[in-house]
């Protein structure tokens, strides 16, 4: 099947992101949010994108102003479905949240609408039940900065039909990203089973002065050939998320060693305002 008319729940920063790119795309897109002052944020927001896609992808002002051209907006979720091949979500993330309204979407879209959330960290199987339409519902998972990092992570559950897996496959490829294909589910999709796990050896080499930041980056980049070290993700990925998930770790896990990583990011980053890149200073200063 392909998906003409496409509606984006929730209009924040990926969501924002994901309905510009796919008008871009030349796509219709349909922006739904709870209230108008949430939509009228977005569109300052889709407005702001325009000068990023003419400076870094070289879109010309026509280009950028007919992408716009081609977006709706909407906070009546029943209007704003009412057409929809295609529903990707991207509202809080929060399982209530989403729980709630997919058992809404479920009642109000058409029966062949397929739905896709954008979460990050929950499975699709915890929801599935809830949409009411199992089958039709998957995982799609874009990166910040859509349009430059430009990946797509399809994750199926148990009970998605192959047909659709496939269908919203081609449907990445058709907006522009590299459609990354996942059978199984999987917490954290594949990049961040990839990442998470260097970040965390990286840091525990550092925590354990085994060696400082600049020799555990140099060695990655030098062996690997990788255009960055596991410090200067960090720095790219905040240092107060890494404090969050270093907290949760220790928490998780009890292993005092996540405790020593957070109290490090902690005082010798956070509380000299070196939150990463860009606030100018982090493991570097740029
Ligand atoms: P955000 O807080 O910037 O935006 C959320 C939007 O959802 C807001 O506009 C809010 O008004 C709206 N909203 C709240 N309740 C709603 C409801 N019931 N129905 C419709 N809209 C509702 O959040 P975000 O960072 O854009 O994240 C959204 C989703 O995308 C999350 O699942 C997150 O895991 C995922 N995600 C985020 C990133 C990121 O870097 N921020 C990257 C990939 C995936």
């Amino acid at each position: 099947m392909n998906f003409n008319n496409i509606t984006v729940a929730g209009s924040g920063v990926l969501g924002s992101q994901i309905a510009y790119q796919i008008a871009f795309k030349g796509f219709n897109v349909t922006v739904y949010d709870i209230n108008d002052e949430a939509l009228e944020r977005a569109k300052d927001r889709i407005l702001n994108l325009k000068s990023r896609y003419q400076a870094d992808l070289g879109a010309t002002e026509a280009e950028v102003n007919a992408a716009f051209d081609r977006m709706m907006f909407n906070s009546d979720l029943s209007a704003a479905a009412a057409n929809a091949d295609l529903v990707i979500e991207a509202i809080p993330e929060v399982v209530q949240i989403k729980t709630d309204f997919y058992k809404q979407l479920g009642q109000c879209a058409p029966a062949n609408t397929v739905f896709a959330t954008n979460s990050s960290t929950l499975l699709p199987s915890q929801f599935a039940e809830a949409t009411g339409r199992p089958e039709k519902f998957l995982a799609l998972h874009f990166a910040n900065e859509i349009w430059k990092n430009n990946t797509a992570e399809i994750m199926k559950h148990p009970g998605t039909d192959m047909a659709v897996f496939e269908d919203v496959i081609a449907f990445a490829k058709a907006i522009g990203m590299v459609a990354l294909p996942i059978h199984k589910e999987q917490p954290g999709y594949i990049l961040n089973s990839l990442l998470v796990p260097l970040l965390e050896a990286a840091q525990q080499l550092l925590v354990k002065e085994v060696a400082d930041v600049e020799t555990i980056d140099k060695t990655w980049m030098v062996a690997t050939g990788a255009p960055m070290g596991p410090f200067a993700i960090l720095d790219v990925v905040g240092i107060n998320t890494a404090y969050n998930i270093g907290l949760a770790k220790a928490k998780a896990t009890g292993n005092d060693i996540f405790e020593k990583i957070a109290k490090i990011l902690k005082e010798d980053y956070i509380d000299q305002g070196k939150l990463g890149a860009a606030t100018g200073e982090g493991f570097y200063k740029y």
